[in-house]
């Protein structure tokens, strides 16, 4: 049997301070050591998942192939491990409270008086086990959200301190993260900030086995054996954390303070096999070395938080990467786009990206976006609401539908070319209710995206509710606007590809989701060497370039 072991990545100080990087650098590390592992996240908040959450409140929400609506940092999991996260790794209070109130309705807990301590920390930590006991892994990392001495994180980080000890010696260890400001009129790191933070920790019960210190200047040798004698941990264990532009150099910058190796000397896991990071470092280099640039518009209307479109900016980087491209997104604001100054937006741009998106507000900007594109044969990518748009305007202005639109914009338009499906008619709970996770797409012989996948069946991932409307197919078909991807079991569109233009590809599922470091997504890769004028797109045999990525 398997005897999976644990590590605990806490937060102190203030939060923001990047610990779903530090832990996905540090999963990549011992995977690249051999280790199979995974990440969790635990995010003390009472929504159920972030699903029901505006961007602009907690970024993006990253969807995972078993259809669970989670935290952004999932996101940087799948993409630093290569490897996909499923919907135990992500945690809720709210799933958490909800499935003990659940059981007492049921009467499970036989009349006993329903507690935070043990009916909570015993739920939180069946929850942190269920990914050890699938003898998959050999470490499962935690990250706790929150920072240590929020009132609702306290059920948590009591949860990890029974689970330490139940644990014992070498199968459970706690990193703290902690922030170490630097105050620039005596040009001092200060230490005092952790020294409370790890003490708040112990007050809990939990000695911080390793600490990593997010700085923005390098740490000396002596705040190191500072910070060692005063929080109870070995030098070696003080990790610096510097301030980086790029995020893909934190795991090598982990990597040369020993941080990979400690961390198992403490789990009395083997260290000798050495870490692979070949392909990890050559994308670096890559990334900081491009040989062309392209800037590429990016129309959303939660633009000015751009964390809320965190895996497709990954995306393009990956993409880009690959193509020796430096990816400039030019984020557009759909709500400023008008007929009379859609062109100053679009000036100098090489393609045009319409985001995900939900809602009325700044549709017609999008719809106009489209329209742009069409008429001006500049490479276009719509994904989800972005191919949903691009559907109303050909409708619009191809197809003389000049009232077509979406259900969701109007539940009683004439010519609702977007939808709402009858299975989904009769739902009123908006958490958990769309289509959402892996649907299987069949990919149309002889299309352009066939031969950008170079196969024909596709799993990708969604979280739409609304779909094309299929009385209008033949229509659309006639016209250029081609169904080029379709779910064999509901007949429903996936892709349209306008004939006739450079790249004019319109998207129900989201592509963003599964671009990893090391497999680029070919859609994401097409279209950024599209832009960049690289691709004879109509002879483009792209099977080739792209036998790698797997399904
Ligand atoms: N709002 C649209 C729908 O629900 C598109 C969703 C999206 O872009 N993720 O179908």
């Amino acid at each position: 049997m398997r005897r999976t072991k644990y590590i605990f990545v806490t937060g102190g100080v203030s939060s923001s301070l990047g610990k779903g990087i530090v832990s996905a650098s540090l999963g990549m590390l011992l995977k690249s050591r051999g280790y199979k592992v995974t990440i969790q996240k635990l995010d003390p908040y009472f929504n159920i998942d972030p699903g029901t959450l505006n961007p602009y409140e907690h970024g993006e929400c990253f969807v995972t192939k078993d259809g669970a609506e989670t935290d952004l940092d999932l996101g940087h999991y799948e993409r630093f491990l290569n490897q996909s996260t499923t919907k135990e790794n992500n945690v809720t209070s709210g799933m958490i409270y909800k499935k003990v109130i659940d059981n007492e309705r049921k009467g499970n807990y036989l009349g006993k008086t329903v507690q935070v301590i043990p009916h909570i920390t015993n739920e939180i930590k069946r929850r942190i086990k269920i990914l050890g006991e699938s003898e998959i892994y050999d470490i499962v990392i935690t990250e706790i959200g929150g920072t240590v001495g929020d009132i609702e994180s306290l059920p948590y980080i009591e949860s990890v301190r029974q689970l330490k000890w139940e644990l014992g010696e070498f199968n459970g260890l706690v990193i703290h993260l902690t922030l170490l400001p630097y105050i620039s009129f005596t040009g001092e790191v200060k230490t005092k900030p952790t020294q409370h933070s790890v003490r708040s920790l112990m007050e809990k019960g939990i000695k911080a086995d390793i600490l990593v210190c997010r700085t923005e200047k390098h740490i000396s040798h002596n705040i190191r054996k500072k910070l060692a004698l005063f929080c109870n941990v070995k030098q070696e264990h003080v990790i610096e954390s510097i301030n980086t532009k790029i995020i893909y150099d934190i795991p090598c910058l982990l990597h040369i303070q020993n941080f990979d190796k400690v961390v198992l000397k403490h789990l009395n896991l083997s260290t000798v096999i050495p870490p692979n990071l070949k392909k990890w470092k050559s994308f670096v280099k890559k990334y900081k070395n491009p040989k062309y640039k392209v800037v590429i518009a990016l129309v959303g209307k939660y633009v000015s938080l751009h964390d809320s479109y965190k895996s497709i900016i990954e995306a393009l980087i990956h993409a880009g990467t690959k193509n020796e491209i430096n990816v400039n997104i030019k984020w557009v604001y759909s709500e400023m786009i008008q007929d009379n100054n859609i062109q100053k937006y679009f000036e100098g741009v090489s393609g045009i990206l319409v985001a995900p998106g939900f809602g009325n507000r700044g549709i017609e900007g999008k719809i106009l976006t489209a329209k742009y594109a069409r008429e001006n044969k500049i490479p276009f990518f719509g994904i989800c609401l972005g191919m949903q748009i691009a559907v109303i305007e050909f409708a619009r202005n191809v197809l003389g539908m000049k009232k077509a639109e979406s259900h969701e914009i109007n539940p009683h338009s004439s010519y609702p070319v977007i939808r709402l499906m009858k299975n989904q008619k009769n739902i009123r709970q908006k958490g958990g209710t769309m289509r959402l996770g892996n649907w299987k797409c069949v990919l149309k012989e002889g299309t352009k995206i066939f031969s950008i996948y170079g196969k024909k069946e596709i799993w990708e991932r969604h979280r739409h509710r609304y779909e094309f409307n299929n009385d209008y197919l033949e229509n659309f078909s006639n016209f250029g606007m081609k169904a080029v991807g379709i779910n064999p079991d509901t007949g429903l569109v996936e892709a349209f590809e306008l004939e006739n233009h450079v790249f004019f590809l319109g998207v129900q599922y989201h592509p963003e989701y599964k671009s990893t470091i090391t497999k680029p997504h070919p859609l994401f890769t097409y279209f950024v060497q599209v832009a960049n004028g690289n691709i004879d797109s109509q002879s483009y045999d792209y099977k080739e370039k792209n036998s790698m990525y797997g399904g």
